[in-house]
Parts: C-alpha cells; structure tokens; sequence
C-alpha cells in the first residue's frame, strides 16, 4: 500500500516520524523542503511535486493548516483532487470548519475519491508521543482502512458519524481550549496585578481543580516566559473564526467566543501570532487598560 503525507509542520512532521517508525513507506510532501529533508534521514522518500505525492498513493493524509491552504493544494489542475488515483483515501487531519469539509468531501466525491475528516486533539508533545485523539467523519469501511496508520499515530480513534462529524466535534473542543487559554490568563494577571506572587498563583491555580491538563502544560511556558510554538496563537484564532462562521452556519451566537477571538486578533496584530497559544498571557499582561 502507498502512502502520501502532505504538510510537515509541528503535528504533521511528528504524524509522518511515527508512520515510518511503525514500519511504513512513506512519501512525503511540504512546502518549504526543508522540513521535508529531515524526514528523509527517518527513511521517507521526497516528492517534488503535489502531483508526484499523490498520483499513485492509495491513502493520502494531510495536516496543512487552514481551508485556504488546503483549497490551495487540493483544488486546480496541479492539485490532489485532479491528480490522485481513482478510489484512494484522503485522510484530512488538519483543523476546518465542518462546511469546508462537505464541500471538499464532495469534490473529492466527484473526482472518485473516497475522505475522512479526522482532525486531532493533543499538541506537539502527545503528537511525538504517538497518543493523539482522533476526530472522524466518515464511511466506516473508509475509516477501517485508515485505522492502522490512526491506530500508530493516536491513542484513541472517535467515529463521530458522517463527513464532517469529526470537525464539528473538534470545534466543540477548541472552544474550549481557546476560552480556558484566556480565563487562565486573565486570572493570573488579577492575582499578579492585586499583589500576588506570579508563581504561588500559577502553582496554586495548577494543582487546583478548577485547571484542566492542558493548561498545566502551559505552566512551564508561563513561568519561564518562553512561548515557543506548539500550537500558535494564530491557529487559535483562526480555530475561532471557523468555530464562529460554523456557529453562523448552525443560527446561533456564541458571544464569549466571539469576545475571544479578538483577543487573539489583537495580540495576533501585535505580532504574537507565531508564538504559542500561552503567549495571549504575555499579551494580556503587558496591556494595562
Ligand atoms: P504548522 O507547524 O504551522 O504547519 C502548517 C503546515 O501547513 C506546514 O506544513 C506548512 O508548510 C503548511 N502550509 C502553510 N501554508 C501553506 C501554503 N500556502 N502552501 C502549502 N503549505 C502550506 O501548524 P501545525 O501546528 O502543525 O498545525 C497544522 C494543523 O493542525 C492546523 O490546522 C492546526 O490548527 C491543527 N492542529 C494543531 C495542533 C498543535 O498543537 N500544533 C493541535 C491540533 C490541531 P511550511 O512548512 O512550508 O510552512
């Protein structure tokens, strides 16, 4: 079976490592060719080309970052949708929006290609791990197929439901994370700002139960102040703006989140945007109103 991995950034260059560590042949594809380079010492063989990555693979995955990107490589006359082999699988990892995937799923239809949306829960460090959280929509025999490589790459594989059932759930989540990212941060500026220590609170709030895992994770970053990314605060507000248009979609508001999303915006302005997500701590600090 050939398979084909497109986009080698944070997650999708750990996704790849841990394919090839688990025995498999891989082709690989990214824009900037140096990332795909490294990979090549692991074993993977280097495509020049989206259209030499994709025209003889059976299954191809993808961990692009954002629908204009994934519109970029998959659309057109050099893209994946004109050029893959008739009944392959496109597995999609990276972070849409639901409509975006039914759109994409369709043309891919259309082309004689069969897709699942299964984007990911769990950042760099559980990507290397290989103990990611799969999303997916989908056929089930289309997800039975992909199950193995799922299986090497996550610990934990979710059939949501239908195409697209996968994304709506990773909405749900990012919601979440994005909003929890902000309230920690706004409640260490208050301890700190109303005469706390800044670690006695971080620590204290840490161990208490009102945090969740993956703020913990971002304890280190608060503490030595160095916000390099493992999930860029860019991505963070382009996951708000896409959970926004989805909550548009489906008639409803959701205003803390739109609140949120321009926090991000902001700090984004303020060229935070390719720091990590804990970086909107920083930001928020330095504001003073
Ligand atoms: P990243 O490190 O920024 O990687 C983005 C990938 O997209 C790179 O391969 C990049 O290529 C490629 N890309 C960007 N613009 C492109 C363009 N115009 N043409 C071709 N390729 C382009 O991002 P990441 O952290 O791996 O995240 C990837 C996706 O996973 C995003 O949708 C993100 O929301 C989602 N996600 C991330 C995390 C996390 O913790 N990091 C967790 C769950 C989900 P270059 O290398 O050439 O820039």
């Amino acid at each position: 079976m050939k398979i084909t991995f497109i986009g080698l950034g944070i997650m999708g260059s750990r996704m790849a490592a841990n394919l090839i560590k688990g025995g498999n042949e891989l082709l690989v594809w990214n824009r900037s060719q140096g990332k795909a380079e490294a990979l090549k010492q692991s074993g993977a063989k280097l495509a020049s080309s989206v259209v030499a990555a994709v025209k003889d693979a059976d299954i191809l995955i993808t961990m692009l970052s954002s629908p204009e990107v994934i519109e970029e490589i998959a659309l057109g006359k050099e893209g994946i949708i004109m050029n893959a082999k008739k009944n392959s699988l496109w597995i999609n990892t990276s972070t849409v929006n639901p409509s975006f995937v039914e759109e994409m799923a369709a043309k891919a239809k259309e082309a004689g290609l069969r897709y699942l949306d299964a984007p990911v829960s769990g950042s760099k460090g559980v990507a290397e791990k290989g103990e990611l959280i799969f999303l997916v929509g989908g056929d089930n025999k289309d997800l039975e197929d992909a199950r193995p490589l799922l299986s090497i790459m996550g610990k934990s594989i979710n059939h949501l439901g239908k195409v697209g059932d996968g994304t709506k759930m990773k909405m749900v989540i990012n919601l979440v994370l994005a909003q929890s990212m902000i309230a920690f941060s706004e409640a260490v500026n208050l301890g700190v700002t109303s005469g706390l220590d800044e670690s006695s609170i971080v620590n204290i709030l840490s161990e208490s139960p009102v945090v969740s895992p993956f703020l913990k994770l971002k304890k280190s970053k608060l503490e030595s102040k160095n916000f390099s990314p493992e999930f860029s605060l860019k991505w963070a507000h382009k996951d708000l703006h896409l959970i926004l248009q989805t909550a548009y979609e489906s008639n409803i508001s959701l205003p803390l989140t739109a609140i949120a999303k321009e926090v991000y915006g902001m700090a984004k302005q303020d060229g935070k945007g390719d720091e990590d997500i804990s970086a909107i701590y920083e930001y928020l600090v330095s504001k003073k109103f």
